[in-house]
């Protein structure tokens, strides 16, 4: 990870370029901002640039071996501690019994997908913390030399979840660091960190891009000019919720087929195919059904919002708005919220691993019902 990989937020970014190359660098830092708008990504760019064996430009180089292990996420300085959901009975009581899960994140998600966090720890629905292990962990750790005489760093994600217990015990620490200690805490919502914990962090601030700022990102990874910038409207600031979306393009056309599909043969009663398309859609595994039934959620809304002749969103492809100019009608006042909230209660129920081929047969037959309500 490298400052050069954050294409915004050039204030942050210079700020703490500027601590390294000045040695200034605080014993404790604070990255703050909206979720998924890559506040770790520069956590982990400074950990690299302070680390790295040979920096140039102001940047880490990406390719000496701290680098790397740092990119893989297990340089044995860098230590991340992030919230987790506890399972006594399994002995699953500090970050490090998820490492593994941790790293699949930091892979696949580097703007740091909250969901996809909880979904990769088998805890959809949990509230997730940073238990007062943890905190031991670190204060044991700090005391220990480092791997290579370079800097140990501490990146804690959500240090608003820190219990007050385990915030007590970091708090000696962050008070008087040893040498070379860099703790840099990454939060979606500084308001809710202890005012104790708070006070000591030295803060640097991170914003949500602009419209245009995300679309100009998104064009620059491939995707046409058009779907950017629907996109990006779309995305409310987030880089998260943007290449979201866009990585669900692939699936679009396929996701539009179920789609029309299900919906058809619960208007045309035909009981004997919603079973067989509910056998086809368990198939499809969990995650890919999450993401069908995102788009289900997301269709229904654009169907919804057509038939109130509102000013289109553009945001439907071609065959999307074909199927809408004649399905619009059948989305109205008088079903809307229950189709929306049976899709919520499909998502719920795969998401904890439910019978899938049920959960779709079932969602298929409240849609037969649904589809025909009218408006009084
Ligand atoms: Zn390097």
């Amino acid at each position: 990870m490298r400052f050069a990989d954050i294409t915004d937020n050039s204030e942050a970014v210079s700020a703490i370029r500027a601590m390294v190359d000045s040695h200034r660098i605080p014993h404790a830092l604070l990255i703050s901002g909206p979720s998924g708008i890559g506040k770790m990504m520069l956590a982990r760019a400074m950990a690299a640039y302070i680390n790295c064996e040979s920096p140039r430009d102001g940047d880490s180089c990406g390719v000496c071996p701290a680098c790397r292990r740092i990119a893989a996420g297990n340089n044995p300085d860098i230590h991340f501690i992030y919230p987790i959901y506890k399972v006594k009975a399994k002995k699953l009581e500090y970050s490090s019994d998820y490492a593994e899960q941790w790293k699949q994140l930091l892979k696949e998600s580097p703007y740091m997908d909250p969901t996809l966090w909880l979904r990769l720890m088998d805890a959809d629905n949990a509230q997730p913390r940073i238990y007062v292990e943890d905190a031991a962990e670190i204060s044991r750790i700090a005391s220990l030399s480092t791997y290579s005489d370079r800097y140990k760093i501490f990146i804690i994600w959500l240090p608003e979840r820190l219990q007050t217990e385990a915030a007590n015990k970091i708090l000696k620490i962050l008070e008087e660091p040893h040498d070379d200690t860099l703790f840099i805490a990454v939060s979606d919502n500084p308001g809710a960190i202890l005012p104790t914990i708070y006070s000591r962090l030295r803060r640097i601030e991170m914003k949500s891009p602009s419209t245009e700022a995300i679309a100009d990102r998104l064009a620059r990874c491939g995707i046409s000019p058009a779907s950017a910038s629907a996109i990006a409207r779309l995305a409310e600031g987030s880089l998260l919720k943007a290449f979201q979306m866009a990585s669900a393009g692939g699936e679009t056309e396929e996701f539009g087929g179920y789609f029309r599909d299900i919906m058809r043969m619960a208007y045309g009663r035909q009981v004997a195919r919603m079973k067989e398309l509910s056998d086809n859609l368990a198939a499809l595994g969990r995650e890919k059904s999450i993401r069908l039934l995102d788009y289900m959620a997301r269709m229904v809304r654009e169907n919804f919002i057509a038939n109130l002749a509102v000013p289109p969103l553009n945001v439907m492809t071609q065959a999307e708005t074909e199927f809408s100019s004649r399905f619009a009608p059948f989305i109205n006042v008088a079903n809307v919220e229950e189709i929306s909230s049976a899709i919520n209660d499909a998502r719920r129920d795969i998401s904890r691993n439910a019978n899938a081929k049920l959960v779709w047969f079932d969602f298929a037959l409240l849609l037969l019902i649904a589809l025909r309500k009218k408006p009084a």
